[in-house]
């Protein structure tokens, strides 16, 4: 079933839990986490960075994510993940996404705001949900990139909250996109006293090769949405290469999506039961 991350989010801060959300780079990782989410009975948000898009298109995510979605039962929704303009996000609510977040942690706090608020205020008029970020995430996934990490700021967050009126809240605490070259320092107090002035889901990104510990730590101080992409492309490469190391006979690129999609999907459902959503749907 296709639909917004606008009541999943909500059921999970209220249950204390959180919403996977995956993301997919082709047909074959969407068919992968959409069925993980179905054998699960789990909510699940699948969602494309701008490097993704560019690769193939809005359209086209768009048009796999719908027509898979609609064959199960559980809520699967499409999120633009790090929306890097106010064009891009609204581009992609024209085109079906259910969900968009709009990336100006690069910017200074007031033009975070106004660049954030525009695009809230678009996705409030079409029912599309709208997530955005403060402070940073460091490190380099596909176009995003940022040098270090840096925490965000409980009383800067209350306001940017009230002042965009976004529907959920990235936040930095020491996490990086990427693989991690050493073990991360993680601020996740600064979970707890973001939760204390801030009523809408917070999000947490950068959580590929984090501990099952660190993310049920995230999750039962306030994460609602944990994100999930360099780790679903290593399964998806590990499994790809050991068929062809082994199989040089290959050539059917069925043979190839087939044990990729099983590595992804296993990934996924291992990560879904780490964050409590299995069983949510
Ligand atoms: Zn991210």
């Amino acid at each position: 079933m296709y639909t917004t991350s606008k009541e999943m989010l909500l059921k999970a801060q209220q249950g204390g839990y959180a919403v996977g959300a995956f993301n997919a780079e082709n047909m074959e990782m969407i068919r992968a986490i959409i069925a993980a989410a179905e054998e699960l009975k789990a909510p699940v948000m699948i969602q494309t960075t701008p490097g993704t898009v560019r690769y193939a298109s809005l359209e086209t995510f768009a048009a796999i994510v719908k027509a898979e979605a609609e064959k199960v039962s559980v809520p699967v929704c499409l999120h633009l993940d790090h929306g890097e303009s106010y064009e891009m996000a609204v581009k992609a609510i024209q085109v079906g996404y259910s969900s968009v977040m709009i990336d100006g942690s690069k910017l200074s706090l007031e033009e975070n705001i106004e660049l954030s608020k525009r695009v809230a205020d678009v996705g409030r008029a079409c029912g599309v949900p709208v997530e955005a970020e403060l402070g940073r995430v460091g490190g380099k996934e596909d176009d995003t990139e940022s040098k270090d990490s840096a925490y965000t700021d409980p009383q800067e967050a209350k306001r940017f909250v009230e002042e965009t009126g976004v529907d959920s809240l990235a936040i930095g605490i020491g996490t990086a996109h990427g693989v991690y070259k050493v073990k991360p320092v993680l601020n996740t107090q600064r979970i707890s006293e973001v939760k204390e002035v801030v009523d809408v889901p917070l999000v947490l990104h950068g959580s590929s090769g984090l501990s099952d510990e660190d993310v049920r730590d995230c999750v039962k101080r306030g994460m609602c949405k944990v994100n999930f992409a360099t780790e679903l492309r290593q399964e998806y490469l590990k499994a790809t290469r050991k068929l062809l190391n082994e199989d040089d006979t290959v050539i059917d690129p069925k043979k190839i999506g087939k044990v990729a999609m099983e590595a992804v999907k296993k990934q996924v459902e291992y990560r879904m039961k780490v964050c409590g959503c299995d069983g949510k749907a």
